[in-house]
């Protein structure tokens, strides 16, 4: 059963449909395990209950389910990087930072374990007279802009401006949409710093009706927000802005940073 809901479309702007998916939960099996980049980790998982599985937009999220660190249940937030209902296979890609179990469990996992799943439990769709797509994010949403770049139809316009920790952590993305790709190098440790990726949005053309999507440790994706209202008078509802983590902070996000503001 789907719900749906608008709730942002002010004249000729950009629409965010907001879809509510029945939730469900699933215990899938790991089929295969592929260190993708050197701080990738891609699982493909699949089982009889991965059926009907529905993800509506690039940006959804599902709650994972594993024990944290002190062996109690916890959850985390992953994207659904690509489904394939045809071989029954879904993709997760874990970002191997060290301190997490999340990222914990993806080092550790091989075929034939087990991982719980829930969701997504909504969609937000955005669509209207976007001209042209900018994605901005870190590593955490790599996944979420893959997808997108990937889903965009043939020769729409899309800018992607991503901060990894070394060229070999770079990803090339299938896609009939023209692409320009700008990759950032720092080292992990500085994730939550804008600096890097300021100075290369600073130099891009930003036209009108670009529709900016950021996702990033929550002070980056701030930060960037901020530059993006203040400095080139991107309208606010033309960004959707979301903290994907916090620096130092455990199972913590912001999922629209610009809320309230
Ligand atoms: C909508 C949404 C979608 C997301 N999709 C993905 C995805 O597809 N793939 C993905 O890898 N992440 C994704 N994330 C981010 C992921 O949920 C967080 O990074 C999560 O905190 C990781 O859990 P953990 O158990 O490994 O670490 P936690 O236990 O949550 O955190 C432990 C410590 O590690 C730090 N930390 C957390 N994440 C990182 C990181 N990436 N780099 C460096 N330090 C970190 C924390 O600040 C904390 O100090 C998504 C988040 C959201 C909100």
């Amino acid at each position: 059963m789907k719900l749906f809901q608008s709730f942002l479309n002010r004249g000729d702007g950009p629409e965010i449909r907001r879809v509510r998916h029945e939730l469900i939960k699933r215990s899938l099996e790991v089929l295969a395990v592929e260190r993708l980049t050197p701080h990738m980790i891609r699982i493909t998982l699949g089982g009889p209950e991965l059926a009907g599985f529905i993800s509506s937009s690039p940006d959804d999220h599902i709650k994972i389910f594993i024990p944290g660190l002190d062996g109690a249940p916890t959850r985390r937030d992953y994207t659904p990087r690509h489904y394939d209902p045809q071989n029954g296979t879904l993709l997760l890609d874990f970002v191997n930072h060290h301190g997490g179990p999340a990222a914990a469990w993806a080092r550790a996992a091989k075929p034939g374990d087990r991982l719980e799943i829930g969701g997504p439990r909504g969609s937000q769709v955005v669509s209207g007279p976007i001209k042209q797509w900018l994605l901005i994010g870190d590593e955490t949403a790599l996944p979420a802009i893959g997808r997108r770049v990937e889903e965009l139809p043939a020769q729409t316009s899309v800018t992607t401006l991503i901060a990894v920790p070394g060229a070999e952590d770079e990803q090339v993305f299938a896609s009939a949409s023209r692409h320009a790709a700008h990759w950032i190098h720092r080292p992990m440790e500085q994730a939550d710093a804008a600096a890097g990726i300021l100075a290369v949005l600073k130099k891009l053309e930003i036209p009108d009706r670009t529709f900016v999507w950021v996702g990033a440790e929550a002070r980056v994706a701030r930060v960037v927000r901020q530059y993006l209202l203040d400095e080139r008078k991107v309208p606010a509802q033309w960004i959707k802005a979301s903290g994907y983590w916090m620096k130092g902070q455990a199972d913590a996000s912001v999922k629209d940073v610009g809320d309230g503001r």
